[in-house]
Formats: C-alpha cells, structure tokens, sequence
C-alpha cells in the first residue's frame, strides 16, 4: 500500500465521541516510550504525524487519523505508568478498555513491544485482557535496529515462549525499527488485506 494521505481528524477521552464507524481501523497501543509515535510516522512516513513524546506518557487521548481516504489509524495512549496517580490510571485504562470493547469499527490492535525487554508484567497483563474480551491483535516488536539479529530472534522466541504457556495459538507478530522502517511494508499490506477483507461489511 502506498501512503497518499494521512490527516489528523480529532481526538477524545472518550469513544463515543469517536468519528463515524465507516471505515475500518486500526488502533496502535504500548507502554509508554516503547516507539508508538515513531512507528506511526514511520508507516505513514510523515516525520510528524504523531508526536514523538519528549515526556513519556504525553498522550492520553484516543487520536484518530484518516489514511488514504479510506481507513483510520489510531493512536491509543499507552498504559503502565509509573508516575502518575492510581485515580488517573485507572479513568484513562477505563477510557481504553471502553474503546476497544465497544468500537465496532475497530479490525485490529497493534499492541507493540520493546524487543530489548524481557516479557514485561504489564504487557502480560494487558494482553491477557484482551484474550478475555476477544479483541483481535497482533504484536508488533520495536526498536529492532537496537539489538543484532541473534538477540532480536532470542528475545522473539523467548516471548513467543512466554506467550505459549497462555495461549494455544500465537497471534501474528511483526518485527520494526522506525529508524531504519523495518517492517512498514509488512504492516501496511497487513492493514491492505485485511481493508479488502472488511470493505463488504462498510
Ligand atoms: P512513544 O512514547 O511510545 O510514542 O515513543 P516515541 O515514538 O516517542 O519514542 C520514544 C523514544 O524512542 C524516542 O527517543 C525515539 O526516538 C526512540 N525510538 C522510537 N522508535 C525507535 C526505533 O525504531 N529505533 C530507535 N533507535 N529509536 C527509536
């Protein structure tokens, strides 16, 4: 898929104020800092479509934007924060929760992974839930030009290992660097199939 547009539309704390569910969407969430501003951009290959964080945990809001006219991306704030209040959290877990619950529209989560951590307590956690509440996802590891190829397979079958004690299927991973786009294409005729697959049900 070749990126001709990609528009910023708005952004909520909540999903019902979320643009028409008209088309299909894809929505992008981690911990925070672990690369989801700088993959966005990298894919839609705008230097700043989304903003790359300096403080992390900046974005707290459910930011849509359309691409090529005809599909949404969505940048979801991400979770596990250590800095900030247990009230706070939770309202804005609720508002993500909440989100991917009720969002008909919503064909996929990309949940991303920093690939120089060892499976993480919250990252576990979150995708567990979202095995509860049959939210479909696949994973994305990031920052891949970090690592040497051996350690980037090491850590990756480390945590398809991980996974495999929960889980009897494993969901599809990607592997990217927004440094270097690694992965984008991959992505993006992921996200092409599946527009194709879902254009009868819009
Ligand atoms: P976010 O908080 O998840 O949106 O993360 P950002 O996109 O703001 O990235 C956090 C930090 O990691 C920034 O300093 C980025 O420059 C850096 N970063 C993000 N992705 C990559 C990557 O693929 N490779 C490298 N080397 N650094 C990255």
């Amino acid at each position: 898929m070749k990126i001709q547009s990609a528009k910023f539309i708005i952004s909520n704390t909540d999903y019902k104020l979320c643009p028409k569910e008209n088309l299909p969407e894809y929505a992008f969430i981690g911990r925070s800092n672990v690369g989801k501003s700088s993959l966005i951009n990298s894919i839609t290959e705008r230097k700043n479509l989304a903003k790359i964080s300096g403080k992390p945990g900046k974005t707290r809001l459910i930011n849509h934007f359309l691409i090529n006219k005809n599909w949404h991306l969505v940048d979801l704030p991400g979770y596990g924060y250590a800095h900030v209040s247990k009230k706070k959290r939770e309202a804005f877990e609720k508002m993500i929760k909440d989100y991917l619950i009720h969002r008909k529209s919503l064909v996929c989560l990309f949940v991303l992974i920093d690939i120089r951590l060892k499976p993480q307590k919250t990252d576990q956690e979150f995708i567990r839930n979202l095995g509860r509440e049959s939210i479909p996802f696949v994973i994305t590891f990031t920052k891949s030009d970090k690592v040497s190829k051996t350690k980037a397979k090491y850590n990756v079958d480390l945590y398809k290992k991980h996974m495999m004690n929960e889980w009897n299927k494993l969901p599809k991973i990607f592997i990217s660097s927004s440094k270097n786009n690694t992965g984008r294409k991959e992505i993006l005729s992921f996200i092409d199939y599946y527009n194709n697959e879902a254009a009868s049900n819009f």
